[in-house]
C-alpha cells in the first residue's frame, strides 16, 4: 500500500499516518520528522533545517528529494509506505514519480485532509509532543495522563517552535502557494481522495480506511 497524505499544517496527518502505517505494516515516512531528527542530532543539515523550519519555509527541493530517494529505496519501504509531508512542490512530485517508476510501483491513493481554519489554529496552539519518542498530544483533545509529561517516556512535553502564530501563518501561505497546485495533478490521475479530518482520532481513522477501500 502506497499512500500520500496531503493537507494543511495541523490537519492531523502525522497522528493518522503513524496509525495507518501500523495498520498496513508499512513505514510511516514523514519528511518533517526526518528534519527534526537531524536537528536533534546537531548535524549540519539539522542546523540548516532548524532555521528554515522555525520560519515555516520549505527546505530546498534538492535536499528533500535526496533524503526521500534514500529512504524510499530502503528495504522496508519496498512493500509500501505512508508518505506524510512529501511531496510538497511540483519538483518533489516529479521526483516521487521517477522513484516509483524505478520500483515499478504506483501511488494507490493521495488523501487530502480537510479542516477549517479555526480547527487548524486550535489544533496547533494545543499541540504538544514528546522530544524523546515523538508522541503527539493535545491539551484539550488528547491530554497526557499527567499534565505536561509524556505517557511513554516521562519526558516534559514541548511545543514545536514552528507552531508559533507567525510561523503558522507562513506555513499556511507556503502550503497554498507550493503544495495546493499538486491537487490537480492527482485529481487528473483519479487517485485523489478528500477526507473530513474533523472528529475523533478513531472517526477520522475509519473515514481513511473507507476512502482507501473505495479506490
Ligand atoms: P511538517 O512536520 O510536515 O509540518 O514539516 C515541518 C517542516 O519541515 C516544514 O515546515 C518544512 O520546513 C520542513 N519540511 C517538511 N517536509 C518538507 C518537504 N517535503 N519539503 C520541504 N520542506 C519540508
Amino acid at each position: 500500500m502506497r499512500l500520500v497524505f496531503m493537507g494543511p499544517p495541523g490537519a492531523g496527518k502525522g497522528t493518522q499516518a503513524a496509525r495507518l502505517a501500523e495498520h498496513f505494516g508499512v513505514p510511516h515516512i514523514a519528511t518533517g520528522d526526518i528534519f527534526r531528527r537531524e536537528l536533534e542530532s546537531g548535524t549540519r543539515l539539522g542546523k540548516k533545517a532548524g532555521e528554515v523550519m522555525a520560519r515555516g519555509d520549505l527546505l530546498p527541493d534538492e535536499i528533500t528529494n535526496e533524503i526521500i530517494a534514500k529512504r524510499i529505496r530502503q528495504e522496508d519501504a519496498q512493500k509500501g509506505f505512508v508518505l506524510d509531508g512529501y511531496p510538497r512542490t511540483p519538483s518533489q512530485a516529479k521526483v516521487l514519480d521517477q522513484l516509483l517508476e524505478e520500483m515499478g510501483a504506483n501511488i494507490d491513493a493521495v488523501i487530502k485532509f480537510m479542516v477549517t481554519g479555526d480547527e487548524i489554529v486550535s489544533r496547533l496552539s494545543g499541540r504538544r509532543s514528546c522530544p524523546v519518542c515523538g508522541e503527539i498530544y493535545h491539551l484539550v483533545t488528547r491530554p497526557p495522563m499527567n499534565p505536561g509529561v509524556c505517557d511513554n517516556e516521562g519526558a516534559a512535553l514541548e511545543m514545536r517552535p514552528d507552531d508559533s502564530e507567525e510561523s503558522v501563518r507562513n506555513r499556511l501561505e507556503v502550503y497554498g502557494q507550493e503544495t495546493k497546485p499538486l491537487y490537480d495533478l492527482y485529481v487528473a490521475r483519479g487517485i485523489f481522495r478528500e477526507v473530513d479530518a474533523i472528529g475523533s482520532t478513531e472517526e477520522v481513522f475509519q473515514r481513511l480506511l473507507d476512502a482507501i477501500d473505495s479506490r
